[in-house]
């Protein structure tokens, strides 16, 4: 992603307030003519530029990562859902206030986190951040698949409907209600190795999780998906140099 020519420069064709705390932003450009289809869920790089072009060779520019929601490829629109109204961020500011016209550029798609759907038993977790990601999934688990999604959310008004195809249940969290996500799983009577759990949102809630289903559970890590998205208290590059630092 670092190079200059997988940049693409884009513009806001439509914003718009999908539920109380996301805003939805449509996007097009040239640089869209190549984008690759069937990639929701996946995430691109937000950078607050407004040209691709004054991004200097060898750096690296800030840049969040965001949910492919929606390509449609006839249009060359990208759909992008960015949480607003829950934090102070500079890319949830500027997407607050975007309007037609405005140019960013992006980066990517990287891949999601799940390609290949065999299993049939599903528990997936996520919050307004992961929200695509928890749709695309249940959009491609198999028809046959059964299980439970928890998404999170800051407030009731925050709650869509959802289309469902299979037979995994969805449910609704309060997100400042503190282990959100290991409450519901621990109550989850189906979990087993063949179960496919993917959770994303606040690293430490992850994290729990995580330690639940690999230390407690003893489960092994093959058929679990798990990321934290973001982390209470501090910006992207701090969490992503806490991480870095963690690793060595
Ligand atoms: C693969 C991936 C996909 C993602 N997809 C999406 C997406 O589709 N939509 C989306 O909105 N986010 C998504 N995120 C999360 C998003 O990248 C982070 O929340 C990012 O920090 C937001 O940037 P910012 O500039 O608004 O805030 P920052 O400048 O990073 O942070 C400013 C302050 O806000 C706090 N903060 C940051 N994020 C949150 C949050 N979610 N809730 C509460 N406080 C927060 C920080 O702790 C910090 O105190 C994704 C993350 C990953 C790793």
């Amino acid at each position: 992603m670092k190079k200059k020519n997988s940049y693409r420069n884009i513009q806001v064709k439509n914003s718009y307030r999908l539920c109380p705390h996301l805003q939805r932003v449509e996007f097009t450009g040239e640089d869209l003519n190549d984008f690759p289809v069937g990639e929701e869920g996946a995430y691109v790089k937000v950078i607050l530029e407004a040209d691709k072009n004054n991004i200097a060779p060898d750096t690296r520019p800030k840049m969040r990562s965001y949910t492919i929601a929606n390509f449609d490829a006839e249009t060359k629109t990208l759909s992008l859902d960015f949480l607003v109204k829950y934090h102070e961020g500079h890319t949830a500011t500027w997407a607050k206030n975007s309007k037609p016209g405005d140019q960013i550029v992006i980066a990517g798609p990287g891949p999601r986190k799940i390609y290949e759907f065999p299993k049939t038993d599903y528990f997936l977790m996520g919050d307004l951040t992961s929200i695509n990601a928890v749709k695309a999934y249940l959009n491609l688990a198999p028809k046959e698949a059964t299980g439970e999604a928890y998404i999170a959310v800051p407030s009731k008004e925050d709650i869509h409907e959802i289309e469902l195809n299979n037979g995994i249940k969805l449910n609704w969290l309060d997100v400042n209600e503190m282990e959100h996500f290991i409450k519901p799983l621990k109550n989850y009577s189906e979990l087993s190795e063949n179960t496919v759990v993917f959770g994303a949102g606040e690293a430490e809630e992850i994290n729990k999780v995580r330690k639940y289903l690999t230390k407690e559970k003893m489960l092994p890590t093959d058929n679990l998906f798990l990321s934290g998205y973001w982390k209470r208290g501090m910006t992207d590059e701090e969490y992503r140099t806490e991480k870095a630092k963690n690793r060595k």
